[in-house]
């Protein structure tokens, strides 16, 4: 089996990533950083992010693996004791393949248009003052949004900054993707819904801001800015990312471990 490793730059990421070589060299696993099978990333769930991102173009044929070298993660859920066992078993069994559901983010200005892949979640803001924008769920007009912006995740990413901003908290089984608001202006003048709202896979939003605004846009970990946006369309993508289970790791076990603690 032909694997990638990519480790988040700490000293004991990097012995981990040195560990995982060794002992995958000697049970014949072969590394190939440009074609791999399985991509292992040492860090943390930000590190899984950006192996997400460095073979988002290969996910029809990759799987990934998560090594937490703190906590358990969302993403990563083999620790830093476990190398050894993580390294036996891809040489010897073949793992479970789950799929989470991405979110599929088309950025359109004068010039044209850029499709995204996120894992986590789209956010948008503006760089200078209060972002407005009118929110269509499916072509139909539904709200126009004023305050410090929105966040669109999908069920993966729902623990992460959508979690931060009051929205639920979705099972990665459920092909969906919410909207959730940040600090909404809400008077006589200004109204939004003000919860989240979660669309099923079979329909889509955009989001018209003003194309003066100069955005500042978030893909996952990834920062951009970008003046004469004229729309965004968010939709649940049609691909989705495999995870190489040898084990089972239950969403709610990471859920309940992250955020409310053993019982
Ligand atoms: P970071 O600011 O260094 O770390 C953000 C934290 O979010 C880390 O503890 C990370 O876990 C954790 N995280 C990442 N994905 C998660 C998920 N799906 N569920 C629960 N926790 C998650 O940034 P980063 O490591 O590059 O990660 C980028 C992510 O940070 C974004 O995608 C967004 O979800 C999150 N974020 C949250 C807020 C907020 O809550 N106010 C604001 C901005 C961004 P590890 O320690 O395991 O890496």
């Amino acid at each position: 089996m032909k694997y990638a490793l990519l480790d988040r730059g700490d000293k004991l990421s990097r012995e981990l990533a040195e560990q995982f070589r060794s002992l995958a060299n000697a049970k014949g696993l072969e590394m190939d950083e440009a074609s791999p099978e399985i991509v292992v990333s040492i860090g943390g769930d930000g590190t899984l992010l950006q192996a997400f991102h460095r073979f988002k173009s290969q996910l029809d044929r990759v799987s990934f693996i998560g090594v937490h070298t703190g906590h358990l993660g969302f993403y990563a859920d083999w620790q830093k004791g476990e190398i050894s066992q993580l390294v036996d078993l891809m040489a010897n069994s073949e793992p479970r393949l789950i799929q989470y559901p991405l979110l599929h983010v088309v950025i359109t200005t004068a010039e044209g248009s850029t499709e995204y892949l996120a894992l986590n979640e789209f956010s948008l803001k503006s760089v200078d003052g209060t972002f407005v924008a009118a929110i269509q769920i499916n072509d139909v007009p539904f709200e126009t949004f004023r305050g410090d912006g929105i966040v669109i995740s999908t069920p993966s990413g729902s623990t992460g900054y959508n979690k931060s901003l009051g929205g639920a908290v979705i099972h990665p089984s459920l092909e969906a993707l919410q909207l959730a608001e940040m600090a909404s202006i809400n008077n006589r003048v200004y109204r939004t819904l003000g919860s989240p709202v979660i669309l099923p896979k079979h329909h889509h939003c955009d989001i018209l801001p003003d194309a003066e605004d100069e955005l500042a846009i978030g893909i996952d970990h990834l920062v951009m800015q970008m003046s004469g946006v004229t729309s965004i369309l968010c939709k649940v993508a049609d691909n989705k990312i495999s995870f190489a289970r040898h084990r089972p790791f239950p969403f709610w076990n990471r859920v309940r471990e992250a955020f409310i603690g053993s019982p």
